[in-house]
């Protein structure tokens, strides 16, 4: 890394610091590019807010999301990362080395790993900003602790909507999941534990029109989807876990994307724009999995390798003509 006033220049600069992030940058580290990783708002991403990992390989009985991420990021710095505490602003990528703008400072990168992830999607109905952290949340492993004893619904079918939902019934004393439909999305496993468990309840054709309370949630109102009737769930709790956006707003008009907004990469991970890779939830629409985003994180870190091999040959050959 250079420094020229508040401006770095490194070879390569990975975008977010969840399993994307920090594998790529392992790999870079290795073939001694020095890669620098922003982390971005949330260090370890998304998967460190899970309280168990169940399915990344090599842990037979699971392992904290926290955990993990600590081991993804010292096993990069082992060989060399450096981590900086800061989120990407703006980039420009119309030229290399690319320019991206952040709290500590500009940036000019060589190369451009973007493994910046998803976030969580938002239910858009009344009063849910109002009482996010009153009582509404998108984390169980960050809030499901303040729900002991009290009563929790969940929003959602899917993986996150059970397992979160299963881990919170540590806490509560009753745990509803309101799912619009009567089938689930998440996997067999899961759906058996959630409903045979003592605590687990289920409200489905249904969903959650008004997020109502005082300074903190007291009622649902809710809708059958089938009958069109309306009701009331009284709860202290409401976690929502429908599905995620890929965070890719700054590369809009710079990258090509999906309609959903996932960055559109080949199978090395190579975006429209040489020189910059993406992997993980930001390009990932199918699989969204740890292991799965580590492993597109380390494709991004070799194949951009390989790229400054064959950029540094070319400007070595036009040196010697
Ligand atoms: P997901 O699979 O996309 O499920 C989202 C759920 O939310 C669906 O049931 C969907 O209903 C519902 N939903 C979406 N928008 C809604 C709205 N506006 N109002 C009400 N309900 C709404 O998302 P996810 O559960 O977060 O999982 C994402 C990915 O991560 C998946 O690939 C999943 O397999 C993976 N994951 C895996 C694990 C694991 O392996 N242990 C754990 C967590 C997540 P419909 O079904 O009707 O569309």
């Amino acid at each position: 890394m250079s420094s020229n006033g508040n401006t770095k220049h490194v070879k390569v600069l990975v975008l977010g610091s969840g399993p994307t992030g920090y594998s790529a940058a392992l790999y870079a580290a290795r073939a001694e590019l020095q890669p620098v990783v922003l982390t971005g708002m949330q260090l370890g991403g998304q998967a460190a807010l899970t309280y168990t990992i169940e399915n990344y390989p090599g842990f037979p009985d699971g392992v904290g999301g926290a955990q993990l991420g600590e081991l993804f990021q010292k096993q990069a710095e082992h060989f060399g990362a450096v981590t900086e505490f800061a989120s990407a602003n703006s980039v420009d990528l119309s030229q290399r080395p690319f320019k991206v703008d952040t709290d500590n400072g500009e940036y000019l990168a060589d190369v451009l790993i973007v493994g910046t992830g998803a976030s969580p999607n938002h239910l858009e109905v009344p009063g849910e900003v109002e009482l996010t952290g009153r009582g509404v949340s998108y984390c169980a492993t960050c809030d499901g602790w303040f729900f002991k004893d009290k009563k929790v619904a969940i929003v959602g079918g899917g993986d996150s909507a059970l397992e979160e939902g299963l881990f919170i019934t540590r806490y509560a004393s009753s745990v509803t999941i309101i799912h619009r439909r009567d089938e689930f999305r998440a996997s067999p496993l899961l759906q058996h534990r959630a409903q045979t468990h003592p605590k687990m309840n289920f409200i489905l054709n249904t969903v959650v029109t008004d997020v109502v309370g005082n300074n903190k949630l007291e009622v649902l109102r809710l809708k059958n989807v089938k009958t069109s009737e309306e009701t009331t769930f009284e709860t202290d709790g409401l976690f929502i876990f429908i599905g995620h956006t890929p965070n890719t707003e700054m590369f809009k008009g710079q990258l090509e994307m999906s309609d959903l907004g996932y960055i559109k990469v080949n199978e090395r991970m190579e975006t429209s724009v040489a020189g910059v890779f993406a992997a993980g939830e930001a390009a990932d629409p199918h699989f969204r999995q740890v292991v799965t985003s580590a492993g597109m994180g380390a494709a991004a870190a070799i194949q951009a390798t390989r790229f400054l091999e064959a950029v540094e040959s070319v400007s070595e050959t036009k040196t010697e003509a």
